[in-house]
């Protein structure tokens, strides 16, 4: 088997205007070296998209939607589409907590998304993961069970290997409450454990599953380490680019091995 890419994703939220997002890209440009085993994608805010697209160095970075809309084009004020982001984006986050929590959105929407990302040639990152409520009531594994037969619902074995999936347990993010890493072990064995239901063993295998919540430079580690883990998604520490670039760092395994030695 082909060893995996780490994979880092940095959500900027609703963060920076164009002109802190280009000052921020070229202070992260300077501090971030290129390491073939770590792929760094940067999730700014729609609007910054098109002109970071022209500044960014693609083998340093790769840039993602926050959200899309899933018809193409048509009647749909203030939604961007799949389509309008293709070319500029290699990867759009689907399902975000926020979006579902916040904004209401359903699985149904989140399959539409996650098929438009496809259809499109953007790799789609699924978020899923459950409530404080839901993990006080023990129904974590139903709450992700749900959420990935909706979000994966038609996708074919072939797209499947586009998909990326994030667990991304909703009390965690932005809350600073860290997820024991055994939790999240668990947590990412039911999802592998689920594709496998639906996809077959290699395919729960060979899908890239990250790590989202509250994550910092100090606990990236930890997680990294993780046999389950095979990357982060960072909301707030993202938007420092010393700690940004710290947990870039830490994923990249020749680092690991140095600093061992
Ligand atoms: C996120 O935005 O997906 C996230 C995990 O945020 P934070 O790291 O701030 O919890």
């Amino acid at each position: 088997m082909v060893a995996k890419h780490t994979l880092i994703v940095g959500n900027w939220k609703m963060n920076l205007n164009m002109h802190e997002a280009s000052l921020y890209l070229h202070q992260l440009s300077e501090l971030v070296k290129v390491h073939r085993d770590v792929d760094v994608v940067l999730a700014p805010t729609i609007f910054t998209l098109q002109s970071l697209s022209l500044q960014i160095n693609r083998r340093q970075f790769k840039l993602a939607a926050q959200n899309l809309y899933w018809r193409d084009h048509g009647a749909f004020t203030g939604e961007v589409s799949a389509t309008q982001l293709r070319g500029i984006v290699d990867y759009a986050i689907i399902g975000h907590s926020e979006r579902r929590h916040v904004f209401g959105e359903t699985d149904k929407d989140v399959r539409n998304k996650v098929q438009a990302s496809i259809r499109n040639n953007i790799r789609p990152i699924l978020c899923v993961g459950e409530t404080t409520a839901e993990r006080t009531y023990g129904e974590t594994n139903d709450v992700l069970h749900d959420q990935l037969i909706g979000g994966l619902a038609n996708v074919t074995s072939d797209e499947l290997k586009e998909v990326i999936i994030a667990y991304e347990p909703v009390w965690a993010i932005g809350t600073g409450n860290n997820a024991l890493p055994s939790d999240v072990t668990t947590a990412i064995k039911a999802i592998r454990g689920q594709i496998k239901h639906l996809y077959g063993k290699q395919a729960a295998e060979d899908i890239t599953v990250l790590y989202g919540g509250s994550v910092t430079a100090s606990s990236a580690a930890d997680y990294l380490a993780l046999e389950e883990v095979d990357g982060l998604l960072i909301g707030g520490a993202s938007l420092d680019a010393h700690a940004f670039t710290d947990i870039i760092k830490k994923a990249h395994k020749g680092a690991a091995v140095a600093t061992n030695a």
